[in-house]
């Protein structure tokens, strides 16, 4: 890897100082790590690097998962940490306005306490900052009521790779003045700018909340339900979490941490959840709407959480993924598919998988936001094909028009099958738009397509 070169470092040393300036040896990621206290000085050092020719990658909390932060030519780290302020949470417009380097529970536990909402909900809250959540614009457990980060950024503040801060803490749902050019910024992995400042609109703190665990005995029956759901919640469905029996029985088998809420042996499980404002009417509702689609068989069983650690329970279980990866070597799958293909989708890529030895399918995901994760592995490494398996699912998602990557984005890891998903039209008007913001390729560069085709 190429080395930063001296007089750089010195200048950078001289604006960021001591604690600005940090070596933090690491095999994957770049060991010098910049860490500004403030836009100007974001501003600054990005004017230096962009003159010297010296790429940057942006990081939040280091919780994503597609190698978008892998140092690939001789990067600098550009860490945001000290810029952690929350800066304002404005009761009246519903806003909250933060710098990029605020971890996103600390930020969600201060609107709490206004009783507001950040809708932003997902395993890594407790690390991921907010700024890294709106450079990936991430997903997590409440897409189907609150949307992505992308729907809650109202505002944003940028600094563009030659130092150029573009400034737009807008409070505003509504403004169609020209272009909305802050969704350029969001889910761009910092490829075209580097966020600092985020303006996240909030919603009215829930009151009430419930939560069941249902049986249904075909995917026929699970889609039926979600618009059922759907359309006798009144708005207030916030979660429906399907699990594959390869998912639901290992997690819940015997001498796991689980006890299993449901018997084994019914073909999909789902953990519906809904967030509502008065709590004794809305378990009423609750109880009667599953009722009805018991009697109207959307479902065959169903157990329904009577008390904050029974609801626990059971996000627990949809929630206890890492065991899988102790069964050996996996590709992990992110992606998206329409509802209506996908139980074809599942039934190709399961045929696939049952052709190889040894090998084991776990399905399981978001299906009311059509995204699927999948654990697809091997518990003998020697007959692991890493590269085949990716290839087959890939194209698969071609074939269903879906998305290579639904929530994770692409990094270094989906670089390669993007074309699966986008159209040479579209990829050539990415590489245009990062030419124009970013004309040394200096932000990330290599990440979401690779140096080349911005050259
Ligand atoms: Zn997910």
């Amino acid at each position: 890897m190429a080395t930063p070169n001296p007089e750089l470092l010195a200048q950078l040393r001289e604006l960021l100082g001591e604690k600005g300036v940090r070596e933090e040896p690491h095999p994957l990621w770049p060991n010098i790590v910049l860490k500004p206290e403030s836009t100007e000085q974001v501003s600054r050092l990005m004017k230096l690097c962009n003159e010297a020719g010296q790429a940057v990658i942006p990081w939040g909390g280091k919780t994503g998962l597609v190698d978008g932060l892998n140092e690939t030519v001789g990067e600098l780290g550009l860490s945001l940490e000290r810029m952690n302020a929350i800066e304002e949470i404005d009761e009246l417009n519903r806003t909250c306005t933060v710098q990029a380097g605020c971890i996103l529970q600390v930020a969600a536990e201060a609107c709490e306490e206004k009783g507001l909402l950040l809708p932003l909900d997902l395993g890594a809250r407790g690390t991921a900052t907010v700024g890294g959540n709106v450079a990936t614009n991430a997903g997590g457990n409440r897409v189907i009521r609150y949307g992505m980060m992308r729907d809650m950024v109202l505002g944003l503040e940028v600094v563009l790779a030659d130092g150029t801060v573009v400034c737009n803490l807008n409070k505003m749902l509504k403004n169609n003045a020209g272009y909305d050019l802050k969704q350029w910024f969001i889910g761009a992995e910092g490829t075209l700018g580097v966020i600092t400042r985020v303006v996240v609109r909030l919603r009215q703190l829930p009151r009430s909340q419930n939560t069941a665990l249902v049986a249904c005995e075909n995917f026929d029956s699970v889609t039926r339900l979600l618009g059922w759901l759907d359309a006798n919640t009144a708005g207030t469905l916030s979660a429906f979490e399907c699990m594959w029996p390869s998912f639901y029985n290992h997690v819940t088998r015997e001498g796991s941490l689980h006890t299993p809420p449901l018997a084994h042996g019914y073909p999909f499980y789902v953990l519906v959840e809904t967030l509502g404002s008065s709590p004794e009417e809305d378990q009423e509702k609750f109880e009667q709407v599953l009722g009805d689609a018991l009697e109207n068989e959307l479902m065959v069983d169903a157990v329904i959480a009577k008390s904050q650690s029974e609801c626990k329970a059971l996000w627990e279980i949809r929630d206890d993924v890492m065991g899988f990866m102790a069964l050996g070597p996996v590709a992990l799958f992110d992606v998206s598919i329409t509802v209506n293909h996908m139980a074809e989708f599942i039934a190709e890529v399961e045929t696939y998988m049952n052709g190889i030895t040894d090998s084991f399918n776990v399905t399981f995901g978001h299906v009311g936001d059509s995204n699927l994760h999948l654990i697809l592995g091997n518990t003998n490494p020697e007959a692991f094909d890493k590269a085949h398996i990716e290839d087959t699912v890939y194209k698969l998602v071609e074939k269903y028009a879906g998305s290579v990557s639904a929530e994770h984005g692409v990094g270094l890891l989906k670089r390669e099958h993007l074309g699966c998903t986008r159209s040479e039209v579209e990829l050539q008007l990415m590489y245009r738009m990062k030419r124009m913001l970013d004309p040394n390729n200096i932000l990330n560069p290599n990440k979401i397509f690779t140096a080349d085709k911005v050259a």
